[in-house]
């Protein structure tokens, strides 16, 4: 008797026969019983039983006579793959002719027996279970895929619509002040403020909007590509068809990449899962790694149906696909994760012959290298500069601003957390501080930083009506007052005269 794999072994499983004798049904069920399979039968011989027991006994596969008293097995199978396309279905028949086999397995049977020669039962039931259950997990990871594919489209779309509202909104975070200022007219003043304030309120969405999309990402880290693939292998496992090889090539087991490891493993997923679905009645899927380039090549290769000039022209398109049931977003997404890590993607392909991608990637960077680098010429070379405002937005304004002019900026919101930054970067060069925080003042802020050593210049940003009051601060520090509302050329320059007359 052949015995049966593992997975028919070790689940129980419902069989359900379409047969009017009771006695051939019953063999059956001894001999698959004797093969060790492990399940409940049951037995039907007409429409309406047959109807009730799919949708109440819901069998696993169905086993099926082909001929009975006033009804056909024919019969059973349409009715069976109305209700459910995949249930695995087997004719089980006393005479059964080529011809009619044949047929049969045209309508959509999954396999035909002759019952009296049947010791090839146990294996062709395992068999038809193992698919059965293949094509469940394929369509599991097929499903999952797309959703993440629609919250990556997603993520990308609120990422890209931040970004460009961020930039939009900057003009009205400054002009509104320098309106005010240019101008005694109180009515005037009092439309700068509404502007201004919608403007914070706008990019302050916006803000929240793009860290939130940027939180969703895990950051880089060190990715043996052996472990990757063995992953990537697992998962695919369940999706591969019989008649498909996979072939899995690691140069240098030690091969590594700098990357985000659930991406990257995404991003060879959607490759492999795409060259499974161009290979619909079997071929060979390869995935290799090699260093080339200095940096690292990927290949993800198939011996499938192709595409044509048309189809490769569109194919990072997104939502452009030519399946029924496609996303047409898995490639924009492997895209977009392969240009984030410096790489990119190519391919090579031709219709009824086979689809090869390749990912070009930059190799990970030796610890060394991380530190210097070219700095921009730009007027800071990388100062670090210890900001503190109390109001979140003008905080990040800053900081964008200050960056953008080569310099390092440690964010804080209030005196207590400006002590700490200070503490935790190890010293500043400049010191901003709004005269408005909280906690404790920056009068206070200051003289603290002072008595544990800091000797550095300071730039306060005051408002004109309520003028820093110095008293506490050491006389010997460099100070430098700027008035809110606050010009961005001026604190500029400032920073640039702190940092002259510090060196
Ligand atoms: P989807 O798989 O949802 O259609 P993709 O972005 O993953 O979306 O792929 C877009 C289209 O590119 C597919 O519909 C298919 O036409 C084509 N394609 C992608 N990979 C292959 C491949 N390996 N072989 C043939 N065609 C492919
Ligand atoms: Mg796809």
């Amino acid at each position: 008797m052949a015995p049966l794999r593992a997975i028919s072994r070790d689940a129980r499983f419902r069989v359900l026969f379409v047969e009017d004798s009771p006695e051939d049904a019953e063999l059956l069920q001894m001999q698959l019983e004797d093969a060790g399979l492990a399940a409940d039968f049951l037995r039907v011989d007409g429409e309406p039983a047959l109807r009730r027991a799919l949708a109440t006994f819901r069998p696993d596969i169905v086993l099926s006579d082909l001929a009975m008293p006033g009804f056909s097995g024919h019969d059973a199978l349409r009715i069976v793959r109305t209700h459910a396309p995949h249930l695995p279905f087997i004719f089980v028949s006393g005479t059964i002719g080529e011809d009619v086999a044949v047929a049969a397995l045209q309508e959509g049977a999954n396999d035909y027996i002759l019952k009296h020669s049947s010791a090839r039962l146990p294996s062709a039931v395992d068999r038809a279970l193992r698919e059965a259950r293949a094509e469940a997990e394929r369509e599991r990871v097929e499903a999952e895929l797309m959703r993440s594919q629609r919250l990556e489209s997603l993520a990308l779309l609120a990422a890209g619509l931040s970004h460009d509202l961020r930039n939009i909104l900057q003009p009205l975070l400054i002009v509104p002040d320098l309106i005010a200022q240019r101008s005694d007219d109180p009515r005037l003043h009092q439309l700068a403020t509404v502007v201004a304030e919608c403007g914070r309120r706008g990019h302050e969405m916006a803000e929240s909007m793009l860290s939130f999309v940027r939180g969703s990402r895990r950051a880089s880290e060190r990715v043996r590509l052996a472990d990757l693939f063995h992953a990537v292998q697992l998962l695919l496992k369940g999706s591969l068809p019989a008649d498909l090889a996979l072939e899995v090539r690691l140069a240098d087991p030690a091969l590594a990449l700098d990357a985000n490891y659930t991406e990257l493993q995404q991003c060879l997923l959607n490759l492999s899962l795409n060259a499974i679905q161009a290979m619909p009645s079997g071929g060979r899927l390869e995935l290799a790694a090699e260093e080339a380039d200095g940096g690292v090549r990927l290949v993800v290769a198939d011996t499938g149906n192709g595409m044509d000039e048309a189809t490769i022209a569109q194919l990072f398109t997104p939502f452009f696909t030519t399946k029924a049931s496609g996303t047409g977003l898995g490639l924009v997404s492997s895209k977009r994760i392969i240009e984030s890590l410096g790489g990119r993607i190519t391919v090579a392909s031709r219709a009824g012959q086979g689809t090869r991608f390749e990912l070009w990637l930059p190799a990970p960077v030796e610890v060394e290298e991380l530190e210097g680098g070219e700095a921009p010429a730009t007027a800071g070379h990388g100062e670090r500069i210890l900001l503190v405002a109390r109001d979140g937005t003008r905080l990040s304004l800053l900081g964008n601003a200050l960056a953008s002019q080569g310099y390092r900026p440690d964010l804080a919101v209030d005196g207590a957390a400006a002590l700490r930054r200070w503490a935790e970067a190890g010293g500043a060069d400049v010191v901003v501080v709004d005269s408005g925080i909280t906690l404790f003042g920056a009068d206070v802020l200051l003289s603290t930083m002072c008595e544990s050593g800091y000797t550095g210049p300071a730039i306060v940003i005051e408002d004109p009506e309520a003028p820093f009051d110095d008293a506490r601060v050491p006389p010997g520090l460099p100070l430098q007052r700027l008035p809110r509302p606050l010009d961005m050329r001026r604190l500029f320059e400032a920073v640039a005269t702190a940092l002259a007359g510090s060196d």
